[in-house]
C-alpha cells in the first residue's frame, strides 16, 4: 500500500504508510519551537484522516512528535484569541470534535508515542488513539492546565479521559492543573505503556500494531456513573478558597463531570455547552492576559548573563536568601557580612530551604557546596556580580561600594537590593557609577518571583540586561524599573495600605477594609498586610514616599506603644504565630466592591503615573509588576488592566 498522495505537500506533518500498512504520522508544527495544535496543523490532520479512511487492508495508525524531547503543548492559544463570540468558539470546537472522532472510529489499531510534554489539546490528541505509549523520561508529563487559563479541556479530552481513568483523576488533573508523570499516567489507566527512552517507541509500537493483526481494540469506560465521593471531595479540595464570581472554570468543571459521568461520550461532546462560555468570559481573557506577560517577562529575562560567581554583602534576611537562591539555581556564591553569625545564621537557613526544595541529599550537598562563607569579603575580586543587602543607610551603601570599587574586577556589575534610596545617591560616589544597578528582591526571596531591576541616569544598560538575565536565571520574573521613589511596586502598594489606614483614622472597621480586599481578590487586606510588613517599616517608608499628617500620627503612636505588627504579637489586630486574629465579617457585595475601589484607587493612580513617567517600560510591565510582586488577583488581569475595564 502507498502512502497517499494527498499527503505529499504538507507542511506540519509527515505522514507514510510503510510496508507492513503500518501509517506513521509525525506532528513537526512549522514555524514554532514546539509542536502546538495550529488550524493550519488540524486541517492537515483533516486530509491526513481523510487518506487513513480510504486506506484498504490499513494495519495500523502511528502517532508521533516530528520534534524530538516534546510531544504537543497544545492548542495555539493566540489563535484562539481570533475567535470573538461563543459561536464562534463552539463552531472550531465542532470541528475539532468530528475529526478526533473519525480518528476514534478508524477501523484499525491506533497508537501514539509520547516523550516530553502531552498537555493540553497535547493530551487531547493523544486520548482518541486505541493505546499510548510513554517515555520514562522525567520530562513526560500528561495533563490537563486549561484551569490556569480559566478555560477547561474542548477537544473532547475531559470525557475521553474520564472513559480511562475515572471520576477522581479526571476531577483532580482538570481542576488542579497538575500534570502526571508516566508511571502515575500508567497506573491511573491514563496511558498504556511506559518504555525507556524515545528510541524504544517506534520498535514498540510497530510491534504492537503488528501483534493487532488488524484487529481495534476494544475499551469499555472505566465507571458507569460518576463517582459521588469524590465529586465531593473534588468540591471539598479545589472550591473551598475558590469563588465562582471570580473563576468559574473550577466550578463548571466538577458540574460538568457530574453532569455527564454516566457517559465518557456525552462528557466530550457536552464541553461545547460549557467552554465557549468560559473561554470569552472576563476571567479566562485576563488568566490569557498574565499568561502573554508571563511569558514577555520570560523573554525579556532570556540569554546569557555571563555571570557565574556572585558575591553577597550582607547576610541578613534580604542578603542570606538571595546568596542561597542564587546557589539553589547553580552558581557559585560567596556571602560576606561584617558580623560573623550573620553569615551562619544564612547557611543554616540555606540548608533547611536546599532540604525543602532539593529534596536529595547530593543535590542539597552539591548547593551547599557552592555557597561559600567569605569573612573577609574576598569572594568579590572575581565575582561577576556583587549584590549589596546591607543596612539601609546611604553612607553605609557608599561606603561598601567605594569599597568594592577598589577589589573588583573590570567588568563587574555592582548591584544594590535598596527598597528607598535614589541609585544616583550611591552612584554619585563611584568612579564608574555605570556599573551600578538595582535589583529589588521582595521578602520572602525564596517565595516571591519578583525582581525589579532598576537602572540610574548613569548605569550601563548592557549591565541592566544582564541584571533581568541574571533574574531569569535565578528562576525570577524581573521587571525593569527607573530609579524613582518606590520604583514600582512599594509606590504604588504604600499609598493604598496609607489610604486604608486613613480609612482606619476615619472611623472605618479594619476587618471589613480587609474583608472588602479579599473580596476583591487580594491575598490579603491592606491593615492586616501592614501588620505583616511591620509598621516601624511602613512608617519609614511613609516617611520617604509621603504620608498624611493623621497616618503619620497613627503609625508613631502605635510604634512607641511597641505593637508594630505579625513581629511584635499585636499591631492593628493580635496574632497568634502567623495568623492575625480577625473576625472576617463579610458586608454586603456592593457596599465591599465600593470600599476595594476606593482603597485601590490610589494603586492605580500610581500605577498610571510609572507608566507615564517611565519608571517602567509600559502599562503591561506595571500590571505583570503588580501582580508577580503582590498578588494582585491574576483573573483581574493587573491593575490597570482592571482600572480599565471596570
Ligand atoms: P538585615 O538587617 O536583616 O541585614 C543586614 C545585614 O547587613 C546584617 O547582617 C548586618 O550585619 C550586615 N551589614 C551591615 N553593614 C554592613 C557592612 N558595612 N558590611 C557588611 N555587612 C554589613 O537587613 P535586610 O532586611 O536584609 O535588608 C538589607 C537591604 O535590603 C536593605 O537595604 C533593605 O532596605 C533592603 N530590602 C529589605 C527588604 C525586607 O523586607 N527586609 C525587602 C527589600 C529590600
Amino acid at each position: 500500500m502507498s502512502t497517499p498522495a494527498s499527503w505529499n505537500n504538507l507542511r506540519h506533518w509527515s505522514a507514510t504508510v510503510d510496508n507492513n500498512d503500518l501509517a506513521w504520522l509525525h506532528i513537526q508544527t512549522e514555524g514554532k519551537s514546539v509542536n502546538v495544535l495550529t488550524h493550519g496543523v488540524m486541517d492537515e490532520l483533516a486530509i491526513i484522516t481523510d487518506g487513513l479512511e480510504t486506506i484498504n487492508n490499513l494495519k495500523g495508525v502511528a502517532l508521533l512528535s516530528g520534534k524530538p524531547g516534546g510531544f504537543v503543548y497544545g492548542a495555539d492559544i493566540h489563535e484562539f484569541e481570533t475567535l470573538k463570540t461563543a459561536k464562534d468558539v463552539a463552531n472550531h470546537m465542532e470541528l475539532v470534535h468530528n475529526l478526533f472522532n473519525r480518528i476514534q472510529n478508524l477501523d484499525a489499531p491506533t497508537c501514539v508515542g509520547i516523550d516530553g510534554i502531552a498537555v493540553g489539546g497535547g493530551l487531547e490528541i493523544a486520548l482518541p488513539f486505541d493505546h499510548l505509549f510513554v517515555t520514562a523520561s522525567p520530562k513526560t508529563k500528561l495533563g490537563f492546565p486549561e484551569v490556569t487559563l480559566g478555560i477547561m479541556p474542548g477537544y473532547g479530552g475531559s470525557g475521553r479521559a474520564y472513559g480511562r481513568v475515572g471520576t477522581k483523576t479526571v476531577l483532580d488533573m482538570m481542576v488542579s492543573g497538575r500534570p502526571l508523570g508516566s508511571h502515575e499516567a500508567v497506573n491511573a489507566g491514563l496511558a498504556d505503556v511506559v518504555v525507556e527512552t524515545d528510541k524504544n517507541l517506534i520498535p514498540n509500537m510497530r510491534d504492537w500494531m503488528l501483534n493487532c493483526n488488524g484487529v481495534k481494540p476494544t475499551r469499555t469506560q472505566c465507571e458507569s456513573k460518576a463517582n459521588k465521593e469524590a465529586v465531593a471531595e473534588a468540591k471539598e479540595t479545589y472550591l473551598k478558597r475558590a469563588r465562582a464570581d471570580h473563576t468559574p472554570a473550577p466550578f463548571e468543571i466538577i458540574d460538568h463531570v457530574m453532569t455527564y459521568g454516566h457517559d465518557a461520550k456525552a462528557m466530550s461532546t457536552g464541553e461545547v455547552s460549557v467552554f465557549p462560555n468560559l473561554m470569552i468570559g472576563r476571567a479566562s481573557k485576563n488568566l490569557r492576559r498574565v499568561y502573554y506577560l508571563t511569558d514577555a517577562v520570560r523573554k525579556s529575562a532570556r540569554g546569557d548573563s555571563r555571570i557565574e560567581r556572585l558575591h553577597v554583602v550582607g547576610a541578613g534576611t534580604m542578603g542570606g536568601d538571595i546568596a542561597a537562591v542564587g546557589a539553589m539555581a547553580g552558581l557559585n556564591v560567596t556571602l560576606t557580612d561584617m558580623n560573623e553569625a550573620a553569615i551562619e545564621a544564612a547557611i543554616s537557613r540555606a540548608k533547611k530551604l536546599f532540604e525543602r526544595r532539593l529534596k536529595q541529599a547530593d543535590k542539597v550537598t552539591a548547593a551547599l557546596g557552592r555557597l561559600r562563607a567569605d569573612t573577609d569579603g574576598s569572594g568579590a575580586i572575581d565575582a561577576d556580580l556583587v549584590i549589596e543587602a546591607v543596612a539601609e543607610k546611604l553612607e553605609v551603601k557608599q561606603a561598601v561600594f567605594k569599597n568594592l570599587e577598589t577589589v573588583c574586577k573590570d567588568g563587574a556589575i555592582l548591584a544594590t537590593n535598596t527598597s528607598a534610596i535614589p541609585l544616583e545617591d550611591i552612584a554619585g560616589v563611584l568612579k564608574s557609577p555605570e556599573n551600578l544597578i538595582g535589583l529589588h528582591f521582595f521578602n520572602p526571596v525564596p517565595v516571591l518571583p519578583l525582581v525589579e531591576v532598576i537602572w540610574s541616569k548613569y548605569s550601563d544598560q548592557d549591565m541592566v540586561s544582564r541584571g533581568m538575565q541574571f533574574a531569569g536565571r535565578i528562576g525570577k520574573m524581573p521587571v525593569r524599573c527607573k530609579s524613582a521613589p518606590g520604583f514600582l511596586v512599594n509606590r504604588a502598594l504604600l499609598p493604598y495600605i496609607f489610604k486604608a489606614m486613613e480609612a482606619l483614622v476615619a472611623g472605618e472597621n479594619a476587618d471589613l477594609i480587609d474583608e472588602a480586599l479579599v473580596d476583591f481578590g487580594m491575598p490579603m487586606g491592606p491593615i492586616e498586610l501592614a501588620d505583616q510588613i511591620g509598621l516601624d517599616v511602613c512608617l519609614d517608608a511613609g516617611i520617604v514616599l509621603g504620608i498624611s499628617p493623621a497616618v503619620k500620627a497613627l503609625l508613631n503612636e502605635k510604634c512607641l506603644a511597641g505593637t508594630i505588627g505579625r513581629k511584635s504579637g499585636s499591631g492593628f489586630y493580635e496574632w497568634e504565630g502567623n495568623r492575625a486574629n480577625r473576625p472576617r465579617q463579610s458586608q454586603s457585595k456592593s457596599v465591599m466592591a465600593s470600599i476595594a475601589k476606593d482603597m485601590l484607587t490610589p494603586m492605580i493612580d500610581e500605577c498610571q503615573r510609572a507608566v507615564d513617567q517611565d519608571v517602567v517600560d509600559s502599562s503591561d510591565s506595571a500590571d505583570a509588576g503588580m501582580i508577580f510582586g503582590i498578588g494582585f488577583p491574576a483573573f483581574r488581569g493587573g491593575p490597570l488592566n482592571w482600572a480599565k475595564e471596570r
